[in-house]
Parts: structure tokens; sequence; C-alpha cells
């Protein structure tokens, strides 16, 4: 490219304008001078350009098509559900029927999405909302999340039961908006195509032992709005979150287009569904293994009238039209979890482990003892990590400041604490 910069109107390709008669050339964009930001590169008709503002342009124009690649989703470059329940399952273990729902209702959804983009008005498919219904730690709020990832687009998390308690304040429902905003960078665009997973919804249910109606005071108002936001509305969020006073400036964001997926564990869902089908309360006499496959496959025969039963509003249910229910996990599951999934718990360690130029290995019998400990917890996948870390930390601790590092094998005994990881060091020289 010419530096001398002559200038000769009608040029097509810029030049830079450094030298000759442009010394004196100043950037249109901010106004500085050839002296300030150095060379420029010239347009036609005096018009000069300087690098910092060919940056500034270059980033805009990346996050515009970067927002476009989000929201110009067409029909053809919509994953299809099986490549997207192929990628969840490299995470998510298991709850292979949940996550065909979830795929399906998913690429339903940003199928309908493009439908709209694209002015087709023949055809309105409804909002696709999703209600998960599984025991605590089954991996609801994983596959929303693993969901959300596999599509790129934001995702926001918040809690049911926070919503109806500071109801009468009238702040968080908007907050959920907030949330995904954060993760969208105030993309507004992105926000608006984007997934909210509201955890714990079952306890927003009108049953009488239900201690959140006794505290929904005037909750009502706040259920109205999850509603509304639930089926499609322009909602008013505060951008710094807390309570809305009249003076302050919101960001509008239209919920039509947002996903929703809600969660519940809905603890005695399950009797409700064996009444209907004629059969007597689950698990009664039998062992607690066989006790869980029958939950799993009970709970799969979930309808919305089950859950009306069960004490949900019916405005709440009639949104919420996709039900996934997930399966206990059994032991044989969580040993998958702790091994299987890019992020598993063991891989981690192994990987830092290698980063000290060690390695660690855990034994078939002590992982069998991790999950059957954490099944005796009752809180699902989600008691693995705090009993690895229990058993990691010492080790972790002395690991970097340690002369002689060599192979750790956590075994059962390690697990059970009768043994320290250290006595099981086997030095590589000496073995
Ligand atoms: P909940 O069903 O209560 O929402 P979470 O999805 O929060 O449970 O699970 C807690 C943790 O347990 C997750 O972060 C994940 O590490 C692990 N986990 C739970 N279920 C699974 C699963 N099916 N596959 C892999 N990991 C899981």
């Amino acid at each position: 490219m010419s530096t001398s910069g002559t200038g000769n109107s009608g040029r097509k390709t810029p030049t830079t304008g450094s030298t000759g008669r442009n010394r004196n050339a100043f950037c249109s964009f901010c106004r500085k001078s050839y002296r300030d930001v150095g060379p420029l590169v010239e347009g036609p008709g005096d018009v000069y350009i300087c690098g910092e503002c060919v940056e500034l342009c270059q980033s805009i124009i990346d996050q515009e098509r970067k927002r476009r690649g989000i929201n110009r989703t067409t029909v053809t470059n919509i994953p299809s559900p099986r490549s997207i329940k192929e990628k969840v399952d490299q995470y998510v273990i298991g709850q292979n029927r949940a996550k065909k729902v979830l795929s399906v209702a998913v690429h339903n959804h940003y199928k309908r999405l493009s439908l709209g983009d694209e002015g087709h008005t023949d055809v309105e498919v409804d909002k696709s909302n999703i209600l998960l219904i599984g025991p605590t730690g089954s991996g609801k709020t994983l596959l929303a999340r693993t969901l959300a990832k596999t599509l790129d687009v934001p995702f926001a998390i918040g809690d049911a039961t926070t919503l109806t308690e500071a109801g009468y304040v009238g702040e968080d429902v908007e907050n959920l908006l907030l949330k995904l905003l954060h993760a969208a960078d105030f993309d507004i665009e992105a926000a608006q195509r984007g997934i909210v997973y509201i955890d714990e919804v079952d306890k927003i249910a009108k049953t009488t032992q239900n201690v959140s109606i006794t505290r929904d005071v005037s909750g009502e108002g706040v259920q109205q709005a999850l509603l509304k936001m639930l089926e499609g509305t322009v909602s008013n969020v505060p951008p710094q979150g807390g309570r809305k006073h009249p003076e302050q400036q919101y960001i509008q964001v239209d919920t039509t287009n947002i996903l929703f997926i809600c969660g519940g564990t809905f603890v005695g869902l399950e009797d409700i569904i064996a009444r209907r089908l004629g059969r007597k309360t689950i698990g009664f006499g039998s062992n607690s293994e066989h006790r869980e496959r029958e939950l799993g496959e009970v709970l799969s025969h979930a309808t919305s009238d089950d859950l009306l039963d069960f004490g949900m509003i019916p405005e709440f249910i009639g949104r919420l039209p996709i039900l996934a229910p997930l399966d206990p996990l059994d032991e044989g599951s969580l040993v998958r979890i702790l091994t299987e999934p890019r992020n598993a718990l063991v891989r981690q360690y192994k990987k830092l482990f290698d980063m000290e130029g060690a390695e660690l290995e855990f034994t078939e019998a002590a992982l069998g003892l991790i999950a059957k400990k954490a099944k005796e917890r009752d809180t699902g996948a989600r008691g693995l990590r705090s009993i690895v870390e229990d058993v990691m930390t010492d080790i972790m601790f002395e690991l970097p400041e340690m002369d002689t590092k060599g192979k750790f094998i956590v075994t059962e005994g390690v697990i059970r604490g009768e043994h320290s990881m250290f006595g099981k060091l086997i030095d590589k020289k000496s073995a």
C-alpha cells in the first residue's frame, strides 16, 4: 500500500496518508492528528482513519456478526436433536429420556424463532417451556446449563422460592432477566434468545403443608409476574438490580423468545401418579434400589393433571407444556459421573497431578465406595464432590512441595480414612 498519500479524488482503494501534503491530516472518526496517532488510512474524498479507530470498528463489526450469528439461526443451521443430545452426552450421564425430550424441545424452540425471523406467519409454533421433574442432584441444573452451552446462548439460573419470599418488594422476577443480561454482556438481543433455569418451582405449589404459602403474603403479584414472563412480556429490568423505583432507568427485555426451563423435586408426586395408575404406593416393603427404579418408572408417567393434584397452579402448568422426568441416579451412574464427563472429578484431579509431574489413580473399589457414600447422603451426584475433596485436600496441600513425586493410588482404605495417601506412595525410581 502506498504511503505517499497523494489523495487523488475518486480513488477506490484506501492508502496510508502519512506523508506528503497529508502531514496535517487527522482521523475523520476520532479527530486526532497524524502526529498523535501515527499513520492514517486514506479513503476517497479527504477521509482518514487511524489504527485505533480501525481496531474499534473491527470489534464493533465482530460483535455485530456474533450477534447476527445467534439471531439469524436459520432452519438449516439449528443443530438437530440428535447432535444436541450427543453434545449433552459429553457432560450429563444417563437421563436418556429427559435428554431426548429436551433436545427435541430446544430444537423446536429455535426453529420457532427462525420461522419468526423469516417472516412466516401462516403457522405460529407455540413456545415450549420445559418442566424438569427429578430428585436433588440428578442433573436438572446441569442439563439446562449444558443445553445453553451447546447452543451458545446466554444462560441464567434463579430460584423460585426466593421469588416468592421477596415477593412483596416486587424485585426479584426482573432480576432473573438481569442475570441473563449479565450473561449476555448486556447484549439485549442475545439475552432475548437465552435460556433461564428456575429451580424449586415445586415449592410454590399451593399445598397446605407447604411453607411457602404461609409467607406468600402478597406473593401472588410475583407469581403473576412470573407467569407473564414465562408466556412472553416486555419486562422493565432495573440495570442495577434491587428495588424498583420510579426515577430509575429500565432496560426493556422482551421474554417472548426466552426459553424457560423450570425444575423441581416434586416429592410425593410419585404417589399421586401411582394412585392414578391404580398401583399401590411405591416401594412399600421393597429394597431401596428397587424402590428407586420404580420411582423413575412411575415419574415417567407424570401428566399435567398429576401436577395439578400436587398443588401446582393451573396457569403455571399451562405455561410449561413439556414435561421431562429424570431418574434417580444409582451407584453405577455415580461411578460413571466420577470418571466419564469431560469435566469429571477424577479427570480433573488426574490432570492437576499430571501438572505436578505426579500420577493419580483411583481403584475401582474406591470409586464404588465413593458412590456408595454419596448415595447414603441422598443428595444425588452432589455428594460426590465433597467426599472426593475431603480425601484429596491433604495431598493437594503437600504435593507441590514434595521432592519425590510418583504414583498415588486412592484405595478403599483411603476413602474409609483408614490410611493416608502418603502411605501409598510408590516411588517410581524404587519401584
Ligand atoms: P439438580 O438436579 O439438583 O439441579 P444438579 O444438576 O445441580 O442437580 O447436579 C449437581 C452436580 O452433580 C452437578 O454439578 C454435576 O456435577 C453432578 N451431576 C448431577 N447429575 C449428573 C449427571 N446426570 N451427569 C453428570 N453429572 C451430574
